[in-house]
């Protein structure tokens, strides 16, 4: 088998991706790749355009491919990102990577010269060595989190180009710690892995696991961190640090472990080896570094075979990684479209509601002004007269919910109805045995006839009330929540709205009130035209049976005819009265109070000022908007 020849290492991105050969395993997947033909070509315009994403923010819509590197503090991971990059990172104990690190590697021609660049928030600087890069990024973090001791998930990228870095992007994310230190917050190792989980739980980051050989891989953290987020590890690759630190005797066990036999990741395992403190301290340079790392593994006695595999060393480690990340895109990229179309289309729908401008100038205001309360009262008319089917109490339309009230109302009736029979029957049949005397059958007492219907319908009067009560509570909240629909944007207004909502509901609930108790006043009379009585009477009497005594039978028909006259009377005449104060005037009333606004000349300026959150979030969704665009366009001029 050959081994790549990628290990002149000054060269050795350029040779990756040019005349790179692979080893027979790896090839076999790559042919797979629909990118394999134009492996070369087409590798940089596919992962700037991500990067382009990245950069215009994207990634906080929506998951951008990526990949993540996580480790356990001292697995290796900067050693690991250092050999990729040719840079120097910060580098000490305790939390040295405090804010996520994008590292965009670019692979440019040998003779081109190397050129650095580093950007946080408004933020950007060339940098115009690679030895500058460490004190760049201290100075970065120290900027964004300050003096304290904590982490940010503010993101801070570098960009390099070299003819000594592969093509790729990776997003470097602080160590686990599992224990605070010194003066840092206690809660540091649960920040840490919340930060390092918004990262590695999106389904299109590619999360590379750092393991050192010299420890039990599953207790890492790292690797339980990637094994919970994705279980069945399709999109973890490990990566097996430190082969020199090696206790002796355990190298069978690491060999089992490349061999995906201990914990199964799809993805699989690479080993590297990388500089030791000693070759730190030696200033030992990466390329060097690399040349050693080759001598390591050839004729290794247990890793060696890695090596013909594909499977160890920095330069393969860096294709493979290269690779992958081409392949990721490319997958994600067809539901990339859609999700940035899907995003798009429904920020473009939030932001209707932020899309009028209040005019500055007092003679565009006012109509502008009148335009928009008109708005609000047009849909409270159509609210009240049935015409608007969205707004919705309990899901059920506005209008529906008000005609079961009053068809509730009616079933009062009817109840009441029956129950005044039970106690006519009742009071009849103590008369007859107290007090008849040497009348004939039916004639009963006037009197009581009277007084039980007056005491019957005068019962009536509360649930009558409580109906006006039940639809005006109903009609004032959905007003309120229509108000706020209308009105979101203007705090002032809508409070102002709310309190006239408020102040007529009631003042119209006492109006129709005071109606009601009129009317149960009026009810206090037992009268019906004699024609109208006698003919419901009549019909009553024809179509009753005679079983009972004669005289409960005929006050029965006398009660049953009156109430009959009267029930009929209030069943329309109660939700009349409330239909007309609730839900006519309400509204109309409300309207000429609304539009008084205008009169409120002092006023308006307030009233129609936008408030802080309406204007922040109209910035938010702009900028979202305005990012996503040029995401579309990017994916557009992608093909
Ligand atoms: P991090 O905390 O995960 O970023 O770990 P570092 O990359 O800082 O590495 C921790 C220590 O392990 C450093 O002293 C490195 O020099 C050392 N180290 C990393 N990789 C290797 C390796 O492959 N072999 C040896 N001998 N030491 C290594
Ligand atoms: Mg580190």
């Amino acid at each position: 088998m050959e081994v790549p020849s990628c290990f002149q290492v000054n060269e050795f991105a350029v040779s990756l991706l040019s005349n790179f050969v692979l080893p027979v395993a790896w090839e076999v997947k790559i042919m797979d790749n629909p990118l394999s033909t134009q492996f070369d070509q087409g590798i940089r315009p596919c992962i700037d355009l991500i990067d382009s994403l990245r950069a215009f923010g994207v990634d906080k819509d929506i998951g951008l491919p990526a990949i993540a590197v996580i480790g356990d503090q001292s697995s290796g991971k900067s050693s690991v990102l250092e050999a990729l990059s040719g840079v120097s990172l910060p580098r000490g104990t305790g939390i040295v990577t405090r804010c996520p690190l994008e590292m965009k590697l670019k692979n440019v021609k040998k003779d081109d010269v190397w050129k650095g660049k580093i950007s946080y928030g408004n933020y950007t600087n060339e940098i115009s060595s690679a030895a500058r890069v460490e004190g760049e990024i201290i100075q970065a973090q120290n900027t964004i989190i300050g003096n304290r001791l904590g982490i940010s998930k503010n993101l801070i990228s570098l960009e390099i180009e070299s003819s000594n870095v592969p093509d790729l992007t990776m997003i470097d994310l602080p160590g686990i710690a599992r224990v605070a230190v010194g003066n840092q917050p206690h809660d540091i190792g649960d920040q840490i892995k919340k930060l390092i989980k918004l990262t590695i739980q999106k389904k299109e980051t590619i999360n590379l696991v750092v393991v050192p050989c010299n420890v039990d891989i599953a207790t890492t953290e790292a690797l339980k961190m990637a094994q919970e987020v994705d279980p069945s590890g399709d999109r973890t690759l490990g990566i097996l640090t430190k082969p020199d630190l090696i206790d002796k005797g355990t190298e069978v066990s690491v060999v089992n472990v490349m061999q995906n036999m201990v914990v199964e990741l799809k993805k699989g395992y690479m080993m590297v080896k990388c500089r030791g403190q000693k070759d730190i301290n030696n200033q030992m340079i990466m390329s060097d570094a690399i040349l050693k790392e080759k001598e390591f593994f050839e004729g290794h006695e247990h890793f060696g075979h890695l090596l013909e595999e594909g499977k160890a060393g920095i330069p393969c480690l860096a294709a493979r990684l290269t690779k992958e990340l081409v392949a990721q895109i490319t997958k994600t990229l067809p539901e990339l479209r859609k999700e940035v179309e899907r995003k798009l289309d429904e920020s473009l729908k939030s932001f209707k509601k932020y899309s009028y401008v209040v005019p500055t100038s007092d003679t565009e205001k006012i109509p502008f002004i009148i335009e928009k309360l008109n708005q609000f009262c047009t849909h409270l008319k159509r609210l009240t007269s049935g015409e608007e089917p969205q707004d919705k109490i309990n899901g059920m339309r506005y209008i529906t919910c008000i005609r079961k009230e009053f068809e509730d109302w009616k079933l009062i009736l009817s109840d009441s109805e029956t129950k005044v029979q039970e106690l006519m029957n009742d009071t009849i049949n103590k008369y007859e045995a107290s007090y008849r005397g040497r009348e004939l059958p039916g004639f009963v007492n006037y009197k009581t006839f009277e007084s039980l219907i007056k005491n019957e319908l005068s019962q009536l009067e509360r649930p009558a009330i409580e109906k006006l009560k039940i639809v005006t509570e109903i009609t004032k909240t959905i007003f309120m929540k229509i108000a706020e629909q209308h009105f979101s944007a203007f705090c002032h207004l809508l409070k102002i709205a709310k309190v006239k909502i408020a102040t007529i509901a009631q003042q119209q609930k006492c109006e129709a009130e005071k109606l009601l108790q009129n009317q149960f006043k009026v009810e206090t009379v037992v009268y019906s035209q004699d024609s109208h009585y006698s003919k419901t009477f009549g019909k009553l009497r024809s179509q009753g049976s005679s079983k009972n005594y004669a005289s409960i039978q005929e006050m029965s028909f006398h009660l049953k005819a009156y109430f009959k006259i009267v029930s009929s009377l209030l069943a329309d005449q109660i939700p009349k009265v409330i239909w007309c104060y609730i839900l006519n005037e309400f509204s109309d009333k409300l309207w000429v109070e609304m539009l008084q606004i205008i009169q409120e000349k002092n006023c308006i300026n307030k009233y129609f000022l936008e408030d802080e959150d309406t204007q922040r979030e109209r910035e938010t969704l702009k900028c979202k908007i305005d990012r996503l665009r040029k995401a579309q366009n990017s994916l557009l001029v992608f093909g």
